[in-house]
């Protein structure tokens, strides 16, 4: 019997999906560049090889898939899927659908939905190696009609919560790789803020690992219940196997990033969506790999972070700041989201998104759950005004206050915190500041103003005279 599904590209991430294909009864037909790499693959698979078919060409491939075939994808992104769906489409023929499962770019996904020569799907997969093998978080985008061709297969291996298959059609084109990106920038939000309140524990309390590590640990059994407080947790208590020091102590403090969260960033700006969590959490992912500058700085005008004394914050002030960030920073992703499904034509379902990522992605929380509820309210209603929400935001807003003042009166820098307590502000500043900018506006370059007492457009001030 022929394979019900190809695979190509089994570096990390690709492995892992095909064995979890080959584990829930699905034969999967693979190909990789380097083909000792599929045979070493298909060794290792144990049982799960009787339903890995190993192909060594494209052809092989190909002739191995049963009609209409699907191949997935899952090479870096940019020029190899560009090269594989150009060697692949000759061989295929017009029912045969392609789905790139790898990190693109939304827009390369919307461009290939429509000129890759065939069928094709984009799909963002979140949750590392360890969700791929056991359950992914799975975002489709493309034709409807192409998803559901392969959905029970990408049902039967995506993350399941309470029964519910964290795998879902987000619309057409490149829209699952647009929700994916804004996980991403959700998750390098999430992440920073962490970072900071790390920061706030180790350098303004002056507290020692293991006991960062108890804080983490016991925060995972209240509201702030998630995987990154859980491995935040688990990292701030390893020690370093050749020293015996803690891990924190010499993992160097230069963040990497793939671009997704810098992509989020950009998009963001393209769709005018002000997402300044997400943006602070990507600066300081930039600045974190400015070493030497740091260095420098610092001999230039001494340490920024000093002990915060009697200042210092409660552990329980420093979870509800971290919750209210938290729910700003889904806030403003959540909102970037509706942006894009008024400027790209989706209807990119948000209660669905929030259920989503409920598991198997890296920012799955208890939280989600409740947004998903809230975003089924009113879709179009701004996650922070939602009752439940804002009720949790009014109660925890005066501690994310105390704590960005407390940190930066002691020069611990809290930008992913900072930027979410001013949105914060300024989203509950009916009358803002920028009829200023709008005067000045109309000084230099007489842009006109709309007057607040008549709502006339195309107003001058005395200086158009
Ligand atoms: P790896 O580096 O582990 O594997 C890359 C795979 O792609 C290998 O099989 C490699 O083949 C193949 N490959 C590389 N270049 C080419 C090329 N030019 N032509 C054909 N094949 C090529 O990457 P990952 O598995 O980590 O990532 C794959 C995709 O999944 C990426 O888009 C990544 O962004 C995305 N992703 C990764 C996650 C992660 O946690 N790692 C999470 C979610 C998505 P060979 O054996 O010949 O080198």
């Amino acid at each position: 019997a022929k394979a019900e599904i190809g695979l190509v590209g089994l570096g990390t991430m690709g492995s892992a999906l095909a064995l979890n294909i080959a584990d829930k009864g699905h034969s999967v037909a693979v190909w990789n560049r380097t083909h000792s790499h599929t045979e070493a693959f298909v060794q290792e698979a144990g049982p799960l090889a009787e339903r890995i078919v190993p192909a060594e060409t494209h052809a092989d491939l190909v002739a191995a898939l049963a009609e209409p075939r699907a191949i997935i994808l899952m090479v870096p992104a940019g020029a190899p899927v560009d090269e594989q769906i150009a060697a692949l489409r000759p061989l295929l023929g017009p029912d045969d659908l392609i789905i790139d499962a790898g990190n693109a770019n939304f827009r390369d996904t919307s461009r290939r939905a429509t000129d890759s020569g065939g069928p094709f799907l984009g799909i963002g997969v979140s949750g590392g190696e360890e969700g791929a093998r056991h359950g992914p978080s799975i975002m489709g985008g493309g034709e409807r009609a192409y998803w559901d061709r392969v959905a029970h297969i990408l049902k039967d291996i995506a993350a399941d919560y309470e029964g519910t298959p964290c795998a879902t059609w987000m619309g057409e084109k490149g829209a699952g790789h647009f929700v994916k990106a804004v996980h991403n920038g959700i998750e390098y939000a999430d992440m920073q803020m962490i970072a900071e309140t790390y920061g706030i524990l180790r350098d303004g309390m002056g507290m020692g690992y293991d006991a960062i590590a108890d804080v983490f640990a016991k925060w995972n059994d209240g509201p702030l219940a998630s995987y990154l407080i859980e491995i935040s947790a688990k990292v701030a208590a390893a020690t370093d196997a050749r020293t015996g020091e803690p891990l924190l102590t010499v993992i160097a403090d230069s963040a990497g990033q793939k671009g997704t969260g810098r992509w989020t960033a950009v998009e963001a700006q393209h769709l005018g969506a002000a997402i300044p969590a997400i943006e602070a959490a990507v600066a300081a992912r930039n600045l974190s790999a400015k070493a030497d500058m740091r260095a420098t700085g610092e001999e230039l005008f001494g340490a920024g972070p000093q002990p915060m004394g009697p200042n210092a914050p409660s552990l329980d002030s420093l979870e509800q700041a971290l919750m209210a960030g938290k729910i700003m920073c889904y806030a403003q992703g959540f909102a970037m989201i509706n942006a894009a499904s008024d400027e790209f034509g989706w209807a990119l379902p948000l209660p669905e998104i929030a259920r989503v990522w409920r598991a198997g992605c890296i920012i799955r929380s208890a939280m989600l759950n409740d947004m998903a509820d809230a975003l089924a309210e009113d879709p179009a209603r701004n996650l922070l005004f939602a009752p439940f929400f804002a009720d949790k935001v009014r109660a925890a807003a005066p501690a994310l206050r105390e704590v960005v003042i407390a940190a930066q009166a002691a020069g611990i820098a809290v930008p992913a915190l900072a930027s979410g307590l001013a949105w914060f502000d300024t989203v509950r500043t009916a009358r803002g500041t920028a009829d200023m900018i709008q005067g000045q506006r109309d000084f230099f370059g007489l842009h006109g103003f709309v007057r607040r007492d008549t709502g006339e457009s195309g107003q001058h001030g005395p200086w158009a005279s």
